[in-house]
């Protein structure tokens, strides 16, 4: 309700029932019109000034500060001392709003805070235990390098491991911090996917055939499959996703690739007939460090960095991974990856 009206309504009210009480005494039609009308008048203005300033001018205060602090300083000079016809009705709104937008923003800080949090202790761990490794096998070299020099080689050879798990460590968070960063820049190219495929699986061909896994494309992709993106970081996401799938895989399992065209991608699909992921561990498998099976995954040399990079990547080029898992039937990650199917003459002129 307007403040004029407010006040117009209660000055009404006095006029009328002092106007009605004189004429309960006076009989007199006169001094009811005389009394209502003076008592009305003196009513409104006495009301309107004591309201205004007393009470109005300082709602009308807080509403334009808490419009400001909505609005943001800049935009709040680029419309000026805005000030709403209706503050009393709009302040309730504006606090209402306020505070909701305040309380999503607290939520997110405490979100963002513990994930803080868990990813400076995940950090500290993941450091701790191959550093106190080292130190371990230095200090027992130490002591038998000149009896036992055969027993220092292994030794030296444990220490050689655990170096490599922490440079392992620490280039993907120098490529995770990167990509996030955006300092890695995504360069596209246009590249046909299946020769990328056979590539990536004749580099594991001999994980493969340790962990006695099956690595399956089918012959039928003989077509040129161009797509439009960095050769270079999709090489690492299929790295990963291959490798994943022959780690988790079961020993005599099998690990297919398929590609789907759709619209303008291409879907890409990496299925694995291994020992699945629990359904509840699915909507934080892409964060960093999360492993299902951490001690499985550190024996295997995992950093659990591998699927935080993958998606950072496909992001990175406005792509979507996503991943469906049944326990002890299997698991398939299927990403989206842009088309490019322009004739090869017109490439470069971009
Ligand atoms: P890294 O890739 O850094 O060497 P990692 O393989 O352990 O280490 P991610 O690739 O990020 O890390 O995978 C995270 C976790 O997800 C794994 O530790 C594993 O528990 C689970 N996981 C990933 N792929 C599969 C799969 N195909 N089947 C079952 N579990 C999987
Ligand atoms: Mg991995």
């Amino acid at each position: 309700m307007k403040f004029s009206v407010l006040v117009f309504i209660t000055a009404l009210a006095v006029g009328l029932s002092i106007g009605l009480v004189n004429y309960h005494f006076q009989q007199s039609w006169y001094y009811l019109i005389i009394s209502f009308g003076v008592s009305f008048g003196t009513s409104f203005l006495v009301f309107y000034y004591l309201l205004e300033r007393y009470i109005y001018s300082k709602i009308k205060l807080i509403y334009k500060q808490i419009h400001s602090l909505k609005l943001g300083k800049d935009l709040k000079e680029a419309l000026g001392e805005y000030v709403s016809s209706d503050p009393i009705n709009d302040v309730q709104q504006e606090v209402e709003e306020w505070a909701g937008a305040k309380k999503k923003e607290i939520e997110l800080l405490k979100k963002q805070e513990q994930f803080r949090r868990e990813f400076l202790s995940n950090v500290s761990h993941e450091f701790k235990t191959p550093l106190f490794a080292i130190q371990g096998y230095v200090e027992t070299l130490q002591d038998c390098i000149v009896d036992d020099p055969e027993m220092a080689i292994k030794f030296l050879k444990k220490a050689e491991n655990n170096i490599e798990r922490l440079s392992y460590l620490i280039n993907d968070l120098d490529s995770i911090s990167k990509l996030e960063t955006g300092e890695i820049p995504i360069n596209y190219q246009r590249f046909d996917f299946v020769p990328l495929v056979k590539e990536v699986m004749e580099i594991l061909e001999d994980k493969a055939l340790a962990n006695k896994t099956k690595l399956i494309f089918k012959d039928k992709y003989t077509a040129p499959t161009m797509v439009y993106a960095d050769r270079e970081k999709i090489r690492q996401v299929m790295m990963n996703l291959i490798q994943n799938s022959i780690k988790y895989g079961r020993e005599n399992g099998s690990t297919s690739i398929k590609l789907f065209e759709l619209h303008d991608q291409y879907l890409i699909e990496v299925t694995d007939d291994g020992m699945g992921i629990e359904e509840k561990h699915l909507p934080r498998l892409f964060e960093r460090f999360y492993r299902i099976d951490s001690h499985r995954s550190r024996k295997e040399g995992g950093t659990g960095l591998g699927l935080a990079i993958v998606k950072h990547i496909l992001e990175a080029h406005q792509q979507t991974i996503s991943v469906r898992s049944t326990p002890n039937i299997g698991t398939t990650f299927a990403f989206t990856l842009q088309k490019n199917n322009e004739p090869l003459l017109n490439y470069g002129k971009k």
